[in-house]
């Protein structure tokens, strides 16, 4: 791997709407995020975040879940 080859990818802390923040890799200092993987339905199998104005639908949609 040679250096410059790639766009800087560097670690990135998500914020989501629940309060939850975690790392990933972005190109971004900081990602905004509606709902993750703490807060989902689908992944908590609970629902402990109450979906306010469709925010789960519009996160279904976006990743093909529906
Ligand atoms: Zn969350």
């Amino acid at each position: 791997m040679k250096k410059g080859i790639h766009p800087e990818y560097k670690k990135a802390v998500v914020r989501c709407a629940c309060g939850n923040t975690f790392e990933t890799g972005s190109v971004k200092d900081e990602l905004k995020v509606e709902i993750c993987s703490e807060c989902h339905p689908f992944f908590t199998g609970k629902q402990k975040f109450v979906d306010k104005g469709g925010r789960v639908d519009k996160f279904k949609k976006k990743y093909g879940m529906e």
